[in-house]
């Protein structure tokens, strides 16, 4: 069996990026739940100091990159998006506020931007393919600045809201990243978050979990982690939002078709997110959803914070926690 470890040149052992222990313990091995064909399998740690989770060693340099191949249909102009409905809560938040200027940082094709666009902000966003950026900009007239984000160089304070939806597990220093955000966000303005959740259902699931979409995401954050991570850049949670949907029955209906296509012989690339689940198992899905996301243990959840005035003194978990 392949592990990514035995490719010399590609791998790439890196620290907790919450805490900056050395110390983890191996989870588990998990395989590209997208593109499984090669085999290959990697493995997944736990922070001993922190509890956080994360792929240790990771792709580097130009074999993180081949990971994106062009199939990933996020980063394709006519591949499928998030619909509407999937931002609204993140909609709904930034419309309590007077209308001013929103970044949405690894844009996509998601229809976020144009919507807040008619809504009357200010709407910039950014993006790594820079033929997806044309697109858009044709499509929509709303610029999307080319690169990662701590490479564009935007001014300090330069907007009311940043949205960071489907990223944070993507970026290989989420601590840098979230004070780059915070540096160019004015004091008080908001960030909108969204990301999987390592809840109940993730620690059950383990590698079948299909949140952790191994080896693109290096990270799998829970509320806890995030909680620590937001408090130590800057950021004072106002909100949180955990979305009533259970993964367990994806989890099941994806390793069944896995295990049908193995049977036959067929090496079918199976997109997680075009899962479409039987009416029957939609049904026992709902409740099982509902009953998580009202524990705060479902699989997805959108995060609410402040910057804090000043960039200045940091918020300790605890305080954090009194307050939401
Ligand atoms: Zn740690």
């Amino acid at each position: 069996m392949a592990v990514l470890s035995d490719i010399p040149g590609e791998a790439e052992q890196v620290s907790c990026a919450i805490c900056g222990a050395d110390s983890n313990r191996q989870l588990f091995m998990a395989r590209d739940k997208v593109f499984y064909g090669d085999g290959r399998e990697y493995p997944v740690v736990e922070c001993r100091q922190c509890g956080l989770v994360y792929l240790n060693p990771r792709p580097g340099g130009r074999a993180k990159a081949a990971y994106y191949e062009n199939e990933y249909p996020f980063c394709m102009s006519d591949g499928c998006s998030q619909p509407l409905a999937h931002y609204q809560p993140v909609i709904d938040r930034l419309m309590e506020r007077d209308p001013g200027r929103v970044l949405d940082v690894g844009t996509g094709n998601s229809p976020f931007l144009p919507e807040m666009k008619q809504l009357g902000w200010e709407a910039a966003g950014t993006e790594v393919a820079e033929p997806l950026a044309d697109h858009f900009r044709e499509q929509h007239g709303i610029t999307l600045h080319i690169g990662e984000l701590e490479d564009i160089g935007f001014e300090d304070d330069s907007f009311d809201a940043v949205t960071v939806m489907g990223v944070l597990e993507h970026v290989p220093h989420p601590r840098r990243f979230l004070e780059e955000v915070r540096r160019i966000l004015r004091d008080g303005g908001l960030m909108a978050l969204w990301c999987f959740n390592r809840g109940l259902e993730a620690r059950l699931l383990g590698r079948y979990w299909l949140g952790f979409d191994t080896p693109r995401h290096f990270y799998s954050f829970s509320y806890d982690t995030m909680l620590r991570l937001l408090a130590e850049t800057g950021f004072e949670l106002k909100g949180s939002l955990f979305r009533p949907i259970s993964y367990a029955s994806y989890s099941g209906v994806w390793a069944y078709q896995r295990a049908r296509n193995r049977l036959r012989a067929q090496h079918e690339r199976m997109p997680t997110y075009r899962l479409h689940l039987p009416a029957a198992l939609e049904l026992v899905s709902r409740p099982l959803g509902r009953a998580l996301a009202a524990r705060m243990e479902s699989s997805n959840m959108f995060l609410f914070a402040e910057g804090l005035a000043g960039g200045g003194r940091q918020t300790t978990v605890k305080e954090m926690e009194a307050r939401v």
